[in-house]
């Protein structure tokens, strides 16, 4: 049998005491979320802090978790048989090379990638971005398809709006330490996109600000849709280099890896 729970009457008429707060969770226990931490009299940053910096970097920088993961390292020349494994080399050392020389000079020429669909230009580039981020460059990562979207939308924009400017928009390209244009290749060019991308390749090299250029085509073949005056420019600030490749790797590795399920 249950006993009556017996309660005493003072204590049904306390307030919520019964509830007490529960004791404060912080992101950082070290430094309590105040980005300090005390040491022999001396402050700190905390090393969330450092963190947070570079995750920021990595946002500003417009770097995907996607694109976060390419790395040289993880760029694997397996995927380059015989008659293209030297030319994957020799991309892969430029834009090495590419990296430590930016990290010496700020006006270092940048690099021109092209190749076809799948060849790893992508990587490369992301990799590229992800070292120089890591070195606390400012690093500015545009898929140029999105880029022009983004240019275009800003004409719908009301003047109430928070949104970029068309002028911001550019000016942040123009700027950045190191820009990387991926996908530069055979999109619907207005007159319009073809001066917005001249405008921001002949901005680049008249500052000397290094630049990584990726597309599917090749000089010749950008020249037909975007004009000589901006193909030449792009000679000026960027070295060529061909990636070619036998089969999209993208589909080989998703081959691999199914071909690894059990
Ligand atoms: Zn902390």
């Amino acid at each position: 049998m249950l006993e009556r729970l017996r309660i005493p009457q003072d204590l049904l008429r306390r307030p919520a005491v019964f509830n007490p707060l529960p004791s404060p969770t912080y992101n950082c226990p070290l430094c309590q979320d105040r980005g300090v931490v005390l040491q022999g009299g001396k402050a700190y940053r905390c090393r969330c802090m450092k963190q947070k910096t570079l995750q920021n970097r990595f946002r500003l920088a417009n770097l995907t978790p996607q694109l976060r993961r390419f790395t040289f390292e993880n760029f694997d020349l397996k995927y380059y048989s015989r008659p293209h494994l030297e030319s994957a080399r020799r991309c892969l050392e430029a834009a090495k090379k590419f990296v430590a020389s930016c990290l010496k000079d700020p006006h270092t020429k940048g690099l021109f990638l092209f190749g076809p669909v799948g060849s790893g230009k992508t990587h490369l580039a992301a990799a590229i971005a992800n070292s120089l981020v890591n070195a606390g460059k400012q690093v500015l990562f545009t898929v140029v398809p999105d880029l022009l979207d983004e240019l275009r939308s800003t004409y719908d924009r009301r003047p109430e709006d928070d949104s970029y400017t068309e002028l911001e928009l550019l000016d942040t390209a123009r700027k950045a330490e190191v820009l990387i244009l991926d996908d530069l290749g055979s999109h619907n060019y207005t007159e319009w996109t073809c001066n917005k991308i001249y405008s921001l390749i002949n901005s680049r090299l008249m500052n000397e600000l290094p630049t990584v250029v990726t597309s599917n085509l090749d000089l010749k073949e950008l020249e037909e849709y975007l004009g000589e005056r901006t193909v030449s420019r792009l000679v000026q600030l960027c070295y060529p280099y061909n990636l070619p490749v036998e089969e999209d790797i993208r589909y080989v590795r998703s081959r691999e890896e199914y071909e690894t399920l059990k």
